[in-house]
């Protein structure tokens, strides 16, 4: 079957929302078809809980929410990208605020806004701590709006249709039925989100596989910046799910073994009786996760059934802190952890969190194919460089989403038709995915065997300290996996809500991510921000002030090339934290 729009997206989240309605803003005529695995509002963007960052009062000013940005991607990021941000993420959330999102508030009715790591000013606006569910309801509720959006909920993206080096609309499967619909379009926008699934331990909901970048790579698009891969200080020790930075932003203490704030020893500060913006516990993610590490390695975290801890204290804020600014918080921890941080200790430990690198794109979200298009943290503009600053992420979606969309919607305008040659590639990749479901095993591969090995490759070969040894052998494991993969069979053959067949997909594509990760981390050798190599630990300006561009060859490889950083105002610096 053959269905036709002007503009198909790919992801219901946040930035996928947000490029639909830019769509239908731009031009009503158009017709946008959203395509995606889970119904929208079960988008990883949900569990967003701290915040959304753009300057809100006179104290501050665009130029130091970008020079924050800037030094703390490590200077890799793009700083004409940053520029553009800035003042555009402060338009979006008003916009947001008129379309319905209910900011917190100031007693007075102003905005209200808290701190956030690496941000020298308060300048995350929140809505208690649920800001991602209030925003992609407020963006959900508003894309409703348009009866121009039509949605294929459940429906799964397998491939991107390619004609002549122009990407032509998608192949998508509905999960209900097994029904495989070939979807031609002018352009197409990837918003797929995110892949710390290619890891053990992560925030990351179960659907983020990454799956944006394979098909984007797949279709010939370079990944960029790939051996950048975020992990947040304080995750749940068994779950990973996420104690959101707002929790030290009011004032939460890192504590070690012995009950000490141990963060006084990194260069991030001193302790201070009240919590100061430049102090500690508000460092950067990278620097707060590697001084885990090397807590880890002095002997001074608690070792429990679900790895080495730390605790976090919030004890001293006060019930009615706690309930007010992080309700969300202490229901996480007393439903999946058994204990009230208003009495007691919480244990964390690092976590996989968010991927800096994704689909090279540029500020308009193009992707180095005509007609394809990204947004959101699938893509890599890049704002985020070599380290995100938390509460970045939301605007982000918000700024890059809309002028992704807006740039798609003046390129289908332009008109370019399909060709048959696109039809009948629907049509081979239909065979292929008959073929998928019809796997048997040979050799009694499974597909979570193979998923856990390659989860636990990428821990142990390219975690929070790698060196040419751990991904070299990672490198290896990772080919062994995928010719394993060759092999793997389904028990289920079904076309109902075929969950195996799903896993088999992703799981695929989650390889060649992890491939992508692992050879730029081989290549950078330097240290910059979350990418940390114990053989060559000192920032290398010279040659690697630079992004890595990861292309797939025809015999499956990857080719690494790198690209200058844009630099317009802010050169290269030491990044310094803890100092007034
Ligand atoms: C627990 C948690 C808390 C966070 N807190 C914050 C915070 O406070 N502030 C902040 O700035 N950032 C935060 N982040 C990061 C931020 O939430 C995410 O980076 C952002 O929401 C990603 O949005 P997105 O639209 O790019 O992707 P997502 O919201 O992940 O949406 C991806 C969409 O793609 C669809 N999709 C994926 N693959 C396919 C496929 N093959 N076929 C069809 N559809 C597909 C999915 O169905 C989904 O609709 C947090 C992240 C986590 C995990």
């Amino acid at each position: 079957m053959a269905a036709s729009y002007d503009i198909v997206i790919v992801g219901g989240g946040g930035a996928g929302l947000r490029a639909a309605i830019a769509v239908a803003e731009t031009d009503p005529r158009l017709s946008v078809a959203v395509v995606s695995k889970v119904y929208p509002m079960r988008s990883h963007t949900v569990s967003a809980e701290g915040g959304a960052a753009a300057i809100a009062g006179p104290d501050d000013t665009f130029d130091e929410h970008a020079y924050d940005t800037v030094s703390g991607s490590d200077w890799l990021c793009d700083q004409d990208a940053v520029e553009v941000f800035v003042p555009e993420a402060r338009a979006e959330l008003l916009r947001l605020e008129h379309w319905g999102c209910p900011w917190s508030r100031q007693p007075g009715g102003r905005i209200a806004v808290r701190a956030f790591g690496g941000m020298r000013k308060k300048r995350t606006w929140f809505a208690a701590d649920k800001t991602g569910f209030h925003l992609l309801h407020t963006l959900f509720q508003t894309a409703l709006s348009y009866s121009d959006i039509v949605r294929y909920d459940e429906w799964f993206t397998t491939s991107l249709l390619v004609d002549d080096g122009r990407v032509c609309g998608v192949v998508a499967m509905e999960l209900a039925t097994g029904r495989i619909e070939t979807i031609t379009a002018r352009a197409v926008v990837v918003c797929t989100g995110g892949c710390g699934r290619v890891y053990p331990f992560t925030t990351n909901a179960n659907i983020k596989t990454g799956d944006g970048m394979a098909l984007a790579y797949r279709a010939g698009a370079p990944l960029k910046d790939m051996e950048f891969v975020q992990y947040h200080p304080t995750g749940l020790p068994f779950t990973g799910i996420l104690i959101t930075e707002a929790a030290r932003a009011e004032g939460g203490w890192l504590l070690n073994k012995d009950g000490y704030r141990y963060l006084q020893d990194y260069e991030l500060g001193k302790p201070e009786p009240t919590p100061k913006l430049r102090c500690m516990e508000l460092g950067p993610r990278d620097r707060l996760s590697q001084a885990f590490v090397h807590e880890l390695d002095k002997g001074r975290t608690i070792d429990t059934s679900h790895g080495p801890i730390v605790h976090l204290d919030l004890r001293h804020l006060g019930a009615e802190v706690i309930d007010t600014k992080l309700p969300f918080v202490r229901e996480l921890c007393l439903q999946y952890q058994h204990i009230d941080p208003v009495r007691e200790l919480i244990p964390v430990r690092p976590v996989i969190h968010y991927m800096m690198g994704g689909v090279h794109t540029d500020i308009n979200g193009a992707a180095g194919l005509a007609g394809l298009y990204a947004a959101g943290e699938v893509a890599c503009v890049s704002i985020n460089g070599a380290n995100r600053l938390g509460s970045n992420s939301l605007p982000e979606l918000l700024v890059f989403g809309a002028r992704a969309g807006r740039a798609a919607a003046e390129f289908a305008a332009a008109g370019h038709g399909s060709s048959s040659a696109v039809l009948a590639q629907g049509r081979d990749e239909q065979r292929r995915l008959e073929r998928e479901l019809a796997r048997h095993s040979e050799g009694g591969e499974r597909i979570a065997d193979i998923r856990l090995e390659m989860q636990e490759t990428m821990e142990n070969g390219a975690g929070i300290y790698r060196d040419g040894g751990s991904l070299s052998k990672a490198a290896d494991t990772l080919r062994q996996l995928r010719e394993r993969f060759g092999a793997v069979g389904l028990d289920d053959h079904s076309r109902t809500f075929n969950t195996e067949l799903v896993a088999a997909l992703e799981l695929s594509g989650m390889l060649d991510v992890a491939e992508t990760i692992v050879h730029c981390a081989l290549r950078r050798e330097e240290s910059r921000g979350a990418h940390q190599r114990t053989d060559f630990p000192a920032r290398d300006d010279e040659r690697f002030l630079a992004h890595s561009l990861i292309r797939r060859q025809p015999d499956g490889s990857g080719r690494v090339e790198y690209l200058p950083v844009t630099i317009t105002r802010w050169p290269p610096a030491e990044r310094v934290y803890g100092k007034d």
